[in-house]
């Protein structure tokens, strides 16, 4: 049997719609969901590793996208969200009654994905978001109990679902990062 990377990968990657302009992220509370509206595609969609993203019950990976801030509004219960940990880059707000967590925020200015929103594509009630692209942070799973010994599997199914497995993000992504941090030291000229 396949290793589960995650359910909305794991039966195949779906394609995404070209003409995907958004939706709704709804939580899994039964009664009164926090719902997200964001009003454009996601971009940069891939499934983690790290020890830090929303991951659904089971699944080694999460599926995580982003969006631009000013595209993203918190449309019912945002009353119920809180912040899980005020001193990481990404502010995550979770849901306290399912511990979903709807979107992840970056306030620092001069952080390179400044004005990019983290979001969880599964929790849109609409189909058609942007397929996952890559696995980012694969070696991370280890740091949650994954065996080592079983990461060549891990890795020869994600080459199998055409997800490349980095362990950190990927290149267009570290040379985004390195190009930003290069402009703030003057290495680079703007
Ligand atoms: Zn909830
Ligand atoms: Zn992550």
């Amino acid at each position: 049997m396949a290793i589960a990377i995650h359910p909305a990968v794991d039966q195949g990657v779906k394609p995404g719609r070209a003409d995907f302009a958004g939706g709704t992220l709804v939580c899994r509370c039964s009664s009164d969901p926090v719902k997200v509206h964001i009003g454009a595609n996601v971009a940069f969609d891939h499934v983690c590793g790290c020890t830090k993203c929303w991951k659904p019950k089971g699944a080694l990976f999460s599926l995580v996208a982003v969006v631009s801030r000013d595209k993203l509004s918190v449309v019912a219960n945002g009353h119920k969200l809180k912040v899980v940990d005020a001193s990481a880059v990404i502010q995550r707000y979770a849901c306290t009654g399912c511990g979903v967590h709807l979107y992840g925020r970056i306030e620092n200015k001069d952080h390179a994905f400044y004005g990019f929103d983290f979001v969880h594509p599964e929790l849109l009630q609409e189909q058609g978001w942007a397929a996952p692209e890559f696995a980012a942070f694969v070696s991370s799973i280890i740091e949650s109990g994954f065996p080592p010994a079983r990461m060549g599997e891990v890795r020869s199914r994600l080459k199998e679902l055409k997800l490349e497995p980095y362990d950190c993000l990927s290149p267009a992504l570290m040379d985004a990062i390195a190009t930003h941090t290069a402009k703030q030291k003057g290495t680079l000229a703007s």
